[in-house]
């Protein structure tokens, strides 16, 4: 059985449900008519643009059945309550930064944007809550509103997801003691699939194997309301920025990764070199590091000679060499830790990321240096786009976090697409893929791969328990996207098949 807590749930909504109603009543007694006419006020009509999805970086896209752009709680649950009598799907989407096609389905979209706000900061408990919906910049002002200012102890290189999204791919910054993001989820509120759509909140003490699945639950584990998450003492962060030889920082992984609480590695092949910034928190005043003409540099210039690169492919090195130009010197910089520990991801990329053990990251990484120089060394072999990013985290607990039960270093390539034209990747992403897998990498969530069940089986001891907890929560199937029917479940259906060809 669920371990149904409404009233938990309704105690972290309450705020904007002053009428928990919303939240703890049944809606099985509702008519079906009555369930459709309610809906009728967040059902995105077929002409609005918002009745197609597209990722962000515009490589995948879906022309869903019915596309729903909720504000409550009770909307929510009267979706999941009509798509299961109807028998159709669900996929709740947050804003659509994940690179593969893990936000598409041909049946019920559910933008949950629109579920956002900030319902409750403590202080006493170290914790924030927030609705599904609120992006990371929503948070992270929120929190730096408190008395006293708050932050998340750790962020990836964006904060443009929703905290829902972002939850349910395990998405991670880096700091070998940090683990991913969704490990300092203290409580999750939930809408199931279940009839009348009942909301449940779960944490450690309460359906721990639902809470535990859902830390990365792709979606599957029911619709995410609401976040309860770890906070610190907002922050300052001091990351100092050298350059270093590539065999120089590999040798010498394990140290220079616990050199600061947040490492990073930005490795830059056509410029010879890595940039590795360390990262402490520090009481020292701000000295951010910004100009217009370094993003003019940075962002314009780089993009047209990208552009220029996709007529003429030898002269992609001479852009990463450009890029190294640019990146490759020390400098400091000082200011909040959520400006610090974002990253300027330029522009839509295809991009393929692998979760390596660190014990494994330095093989792997001699792997992929030498086949990047035999590429380049082949007047017709691959040419390949900057920076490498390698990143840590910490073990964690979670069925199907890529950090489960090992140190972990992430490993992640981009090919960007300048003006959002198509760039040649498949072949440089795939060998890198087969590299990071032949290393017993696993794969982030939210990228492209290509794992069938039995390779998710292989190398996630607790894929079974995930496997039980949707068949519990979600018998009839009304939240398997085609993403998890493929990748979960075993179903034969084409990795390409939402993707955009401009
Ligand atoms: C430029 C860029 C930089 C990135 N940097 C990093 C990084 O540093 N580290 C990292 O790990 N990842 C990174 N990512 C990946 C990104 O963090 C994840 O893809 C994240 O899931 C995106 O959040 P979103 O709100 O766009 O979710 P979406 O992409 O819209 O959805 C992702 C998943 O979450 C589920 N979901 C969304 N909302 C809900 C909800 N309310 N209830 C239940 N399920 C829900 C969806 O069903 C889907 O399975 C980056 C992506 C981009 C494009």
């Amino acid at each position: 059985m669920v371990g149904v807590d409404a009233a938990a749930a309704a105690a972290l909504l309450s705020a904007p449900y002053a009428d928990r109603s919303q939240l703890t009543s049944s809606l099985e007694s509702v008519s079906t008519d009555d369930l459709r006419n309610a809906l009728e006020a967040c059902s995105v009509p077929s002409r609005s643009p918002l009745a197609v999805f597209s990722n962000w970086a515009r490589t995948f896209e879906c022309r869903p059945q019915r596309v729903f752009a909720p504000t409550t709680a009770l909307q929510c649950r009267q979706i999941v309550e009509l798509a299961r009598r109807d028998g159709a799907t669900v996929h709740p989407v947050g804003v659509g930064h994940s690179p593969s096609d893990l936000g598409c389905t041909n049946g019920w979209l559910v933008r949950m944007e629109g579920v956002q706000g900030t319902l409750d900061i403590s202080h006493t408990d170290r914790t924030a809550t927030f609705q599904s919906g609120t992006t990371l910049h929503a948070v992270h002002a929120a929190l730096a509103a408190a008395q006293p200012p708050l932050a998340l102890r750790n962020i990836g290189s964006i904060s443009d997801q929703t905290i829902g999204g972002l939850i349910s791919t395990a998405t991670h910054g880096s700091g070998v003691t940090y683990p991913v993001i969704s490990a300092d989820v203290r409580s999750l509120v939930l809408v199931l699939p279940l009839p009348g759509a009942p909301v449940v909140c779960v944490s450690r003490e309460a359906d721990y194997p639902l809470f535990a699945a859902s830390q990365c639950g792709l979606g599957a584990t029911g619709l995410i309301l609401a976040v309860e998450i770890t906070v610190e003492d907002a922050y300052r962060l001091e990351e100092v920025k050298d350059v270093y030889d590539v065999d120089e920082v590999i040798n010498n992984l394990d140290e220079i990764s616990a050199s600061a609480q947040h490492v990073r590695a930005w490795w830059y092949p056509s410029g010879g070199g890595m940039v590795v910034a360390r990262a402490n928190r520090t009481y020292i005043p701000a000295k951010p590091q910004s100009s217009l003409f370094g993003h003019i540099l940075g962002y314009h210039v780089t993009q047209f000679l990208l552009c220029v690169s996709r007529f003429w492919r030898n002269f992609t090195p001479y852009v990463g060499k450009w890029a190294w130009w640019l990146a490759g010197r020390h400098s400091v910089t000082v200011d909040d830790g959520y400006k610090v520990l974002n990253f300027d991801c330029l522009f839509p990329q295809y991009t393929s990321e692998w979760a390596l053990d660190s014990a494994a990251a330095a093989d792997c990484l001699r792997a992929l240096r030498d086949y990047i120089a035999e590429e380049a060394a082949n007047p017709k072999g691959q040419r390949v786009h900057f920076p490498v990013e390698i990143r840590w985290s910490a073990p964690d607990d979670i069925p199907l976090s890529p950090s489960y039960g090992r140190r972990t270093c992430w490993i992640g390539v981009v090919t960007y697409r300048p003006y959002g034209l198509p760039v040649p990747y498949r072949v440089f992403q795939t060998r890198f893929a087969q590299i990071c897998a032949a290393h017993g990498g696993r794969p982030h969530w939210a990228k492209e791969h290509w794992l069938a069940p039995k390779d998710v089986e292989e190398i996630y001891e607790r894929f079974p328990e995930f496997r039980a907890v949707i068949q519990r929560v979600d018998p009839q199937g009304v939240l398997r996207s085609e993403y998890v029917r493929r990748h979960i479940l075993g179903e034969d259906l084409p990795l390409r098949m939402f993707k955009r060809r401009p």
